[in-house]
C-alpha cells in the first residue's frame, strides 16, 4: 500500500498532503536510491492515546493525544507538542516530517517528531491543563526519552507545560531528567533566548533574504505578521527593534492595521494582559480579518500562526514581494506556484523558523554539559547557524535552478538519505 493511501481522510489532511507533495517535488533533485527515498516518506512510529482527566468540578473528560516519530537516521527525534482543537494524526505526521527536514537542514543531530492533544486550552483552568499535561506525559512515557525523543513547546503550550512534562517524567523514573524536554523555564535548565528564538530566527532569515535582493532601508520596509503568539510577537519585537515598520499583526480573532506603522511594544503589552486583538482600541488603527491581512500592501509578509493560510484562494491577493514562513506549512503547493508566478520569494518554514529547534538544541547541549551560556552567546550562535543554513539553501537553489522551498527540502533530504545509506537498512 502506497503512503498516499495510508492515512485516513480528515478535515485537515492538507498539511500532510502538503508535506508529501513538497517531498515529491524535492526528491527528483536528491541523489539517492528510489527505494531509500520511499522509506524517508514514512513516519517510523506513531502513538495515539485516549485518556481521562479530572475537571475542577469533579467530572471526568476524555481527551485524545498523539506523538509521531518521523525519522531517526540522524539521532534522537525532536519536535514540539501542540494543544489545539484542530489537532489530528495527519497534522502531527506532517509536522513530524517537517521537523526531520528542519533538523537536518540546520545540521543538528536530530530526527523529527511532533505531538499534540486535541484540546482548546483557553476553555480549561490552569490546574485542568496541568492534570491533562501530566496524564498525556505519563501515557507517552514509552515515547519520550532524553536520548531518544525530546519534546518542546508548540502552539498552545509553553515553558510551564514543559516543566510539568519534565517533572512527570522525572517522578516516573525516580530522578530529575531536565534533558527530556527543551523550552523549559530558565530556572529549570532552560536556555537564555529560547523563548525569543523562533521569532528572532525568522527575522534573521528575513534580513538575509532582503539583503540578497539588494540594499534596503528598514524604515521603508513594511512588515505584515499573521499570528501574535510566541513566534509572531518575538518576530515583531525584534523587527521593530531593528527599525522595520510593522503595519499589521493579527491573532485568531483578526488583526490591526496602521499604514504608518504600529507601536509593537504597546500591542505586546496589551496582548500580554490576555486580551484578543479584536478588543484593541486605538483611533488610528483599522481592524482587518485574517484574509484581508494577507492581502495588505507591504514588502514582507510573515505568516506566523498556523498551516494552510496561503492557498489558491488567498495567494493571488498577496502584495508582498517576500514571504517568510514563521509558521509551519502556511503555504500550500498550489499557493507556492501562484506566488512564484507573481514573482514573490518564499523563505520556507524549515529554514525560516528553525531558530526554535536550534536554540532547543543549544538548551539540550548546555543541560548535558551543565554549563550555561549568556543570551549574547546564544544569539551569536543562532545567527551563525541560521546564516549557514540560508547559504546552503541559496546555493542549492542557484545550482539546481529551483525555489528556496524545494532547495531547502533537497538539502535536508540529501543529508538524511546519505545518513540512511551509510547506516544501512537493518538487519
Ligand atoms: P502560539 O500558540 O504561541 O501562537 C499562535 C498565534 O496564532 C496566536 O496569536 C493565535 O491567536 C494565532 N492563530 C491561531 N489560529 C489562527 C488562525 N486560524 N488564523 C490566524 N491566527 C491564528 O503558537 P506559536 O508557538 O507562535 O506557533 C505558531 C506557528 O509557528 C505554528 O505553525 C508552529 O508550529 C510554528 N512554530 C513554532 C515554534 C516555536 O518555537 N514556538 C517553532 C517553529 C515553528
Amino acid at each position: 500500500m502506497g503512503i498516499a493511501h495510508m492515512h485516513q481522510r480528515t478535515a485537515s489532511e492538507t498539511a500532510y498532503q502538503t508535506a508529501l507533495a513538497q517531498f515529491d517535488r524535492a526528491a527528483q533533485y536528491v541523489s539517492a536510491r528510489a527505494d531509500y527515498l520511499e522509506f524517508l516518506k514514512y513516519p517510523k512510529r506513531e502513538m495515539a492515546v485516549n485518556f481521562p482527566v479530572k475537571m475542577d468540578n469533579g467530572t471526568v473528560e476524555m481527551f485524545t493525544g498523539y506523538r509521531v516519530h518521523h525519522n531517526t537516521a540522524l539521532g534522537a527525534t525532536k519536535g514540539g507538542i501542540r494543544y489545539a482543537a484542530t489537532v489530528n494524526l495527519d497534522e502531527v505526521r506532517a509536522l513530524a516530517m517537517w521537523m526531520t527536514w528542519k533538523c537536518a537542514l540546520a545540521g543538528l543531530p536530530y530526527g523529527g517528531a511532533k505531538g499534540g492533544v486535541v484540546v482548546e486550552p483557553k476553555n480549561y483552568s490552569p490546574s485542568e491543563i496541568e492534570r491533562l499535561t501530566r496524564r498525556y506525559a505519563t501515557e507517552m512515557i514509552v515515547m519520550f526519552d532524553p536520548r531518544g525523543d525530546i519534546p518542546a513547546p508548540d502552539m498552545g503550550t509553553n515553558a510551564q507545560t514543559m516543566a510539568w512534562i519534565m517533572d512527570t517524567y522525572s517522578m516516573t523514573v525516580g530522578h530529575s531528567v531536565p534533558a527530556v524536554v527543551t523550552g523549559k523555564p530558565i530556572d529549570l535548565g532552560g536556555s537564555q533566548g529560547r523563548n525569543e528564538a523562533t521569532g528572532h530566527g525568522t527575522i534573521i532569515a528575513m534580513v538575509e533574504a532582503l539583503s540578497r535582493q539588494g540594499s534596503h532601508n528598514p524604515q521603508e520596509t513594511r512588515l505584515v505578521i499573521q499570528g501574535f503568539g510566541n513566534v509572531g510577537t518575538f518576530a515583531a519585537l525584534y523587527a521593530a527593534h531593528l527599525g522595520y515598520q510593522i503595519v499589521a499583526v493579527s491573532d485568531i480573532t483578526g488583526g490591526v492595521y496602521k499604514a504608518s506603522g504600529l507601536s509593537i511594544p504597546e500591542i505586546f503589552a496589551f496582548a500580554q494582559r490576555g486580551s484578543a486583538l479584536n478588543e484593541y482600541r486605538d483611533q488610528d488603527v483599522d481592524f482587518v480579518t485574517n484574509d484581508e491581512l494577507l492581502a495588505l500592501p507591504c514588502e514582507v509578509l510573515i505568516p506566523a500562526a498556523m498551516e494552510g493560510q496561503l492557498t489558491d484562494r488567498t495567494a493571488p491577493h498577496v502584495k508582498a514581494k517576500l514571504v517568510v514562513e514563521g509558521a509551519n506549512g502556511p503555504t500550500t503547493p498550489e499557493a507556492d506556484d501562484i506566488l512564484q508566478d507573481l514573482g514573490v520569494i518564499v523563505v520556507p518554514d524549515v529554514l525560516a523558523n528553525a531558530g526554535g529547534v536550534i536554540v532547543s538544541y543549544f538548551e539540550w547541549v548546555q543541560g548535558l554539559q551543565a554549563f550555561f551560556w549568556d543570551k549574547d552567546e546564544v544569539f551569536r550562535r543562532l545567527e551563525r547557524l541560521m546564516r549557514q543554513s540560508y547559504d546552503r539553501v541559496a546555493l542549492t537553489a542557484e545550482e539546481k535552478k529551483i525555489t528556496l522551498r524545494t532547495a531547502a527540502q533537497v538539502a535536508a533530504i540529501q543529508r538524511v538519505a546519505d545518513a540512511t545509506a551509510t547506516r544501512g537498512i537493518y538487519p
